[in-house]
């Protein structure tokens, strides 16, 4: 993994990504020059050629930018935020590099497209033609970083981090079924993983964090695809259970639909 480390300008603030782009062998390079542009407003690669043919050799699989007052000490948001990256770099490995190229072809239209309104860029609304992905890539990162905190931070004293805001557990991981906009669930994962029926219609207990990771793959298109993957590997389980613990998420209904529109199939 090649990892870029930033300090950032404004104090506070964290953010970091994971392109894969080191182990992504198509276009990569291009991907990169449009994200730079996207990002800092100039073509590198004719501003700052040799800069740019730095990174250019040296692809960042992963982006860490934290605030420009960060201590070295240990930082519990920033743990959290770098499990939720890891947990980004973990799924590449199970969808691919094509899965990974609509990724990031998704989050640089967003990025185009919504730099100037008030919806929630890079991931966009839900409407957009590879949604799916983003639903998906974003629901795993979140519950992965959030389920590390947890169990880092054991017996429900300690709280984990939910969109900047310190949440008591178990709340901001049982119930707190969003990451950035309702369309990105991910309550559910840890309702599949958690060992008690402590939920209403949450029927499905004790499921592995590698039998979830299993239901992954190429054509995993958004959380319907994950419904059908994971009916189909634990075949003993019946669809209504499933169906019944989505909707409780977050209304989703026997079509698998949740007042979103249906991210359209790759
Ligand atoms: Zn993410």
């Amino acid at each position: 993994m090649t990892i870029y480390a930033q300090w950032g300008n404004n104090p506070g603030v964290h953010a970091a990504s994971t392109m894969m782009l080191g182990h992504i062998q198509t276009n990569s390079v291009s991907m990169f020059t449009n994200l730079c542009s996207l990002l800092f407003n100039t073509n590198l690669s004719v501003t700052a050629p040799n800069v740019f043919q730095l990174f250019a050799g040296a692809l960042p699989d992963m982006t860490v930018s934290v605030g420009s007052t960060q201590t070295t000490d240990y930082s519990e948001d920033l743990m959290q935020t770098l499990f939720h990256e890891l947990g980004h770099a973990s799924l590449f490995h199970k969808v691919g590099q094509v899965y990974w190229t609509g990724v990031i072809s998704q989050i640089t239209w967003n990025i185009t497209q919504y730099a100037s309104t008030s919806i929630n860029y890079p991931y966009g609304a839900g409407t957009e033609t590879l949604a799916g992905l983003i639903q998906i890539n974003e629901a795993w990162a979140e519950f992965i970083g959030k389920e590390h905190h947890r169990r880092f931070h054991p017996n429900g004293q300690t709280i984990v981090w939910s969109m900047g805001i310190k949440q008591g557990y178990p709340n901001a991981i049982e119930n707190d079924r969003w990451f950035f906009n309702l369309w990105i669930n991910t309550g559910i994962f840890y309702d599949l993983l958690d060992p008690a029926n402590n939920e209403m219609n949450d029927g499905l207990d004790n499921f592995s964090i590698q039998n979830m990771y299993n239901c992954f793959g190429p054509n995993t298109n958004g959380f319907c695809d994950f419904r059908a993957k994971f009916l189909q590997n634990n075949s003993s389980e019946n669809t209504t259970t499933m169906n019944n613990l989505m909707q409780n998420q977050n209304q989703w209904n026997g079509n698998c639909f949740n007042g979103w529109p249906n991210p359209i199939k790759l």
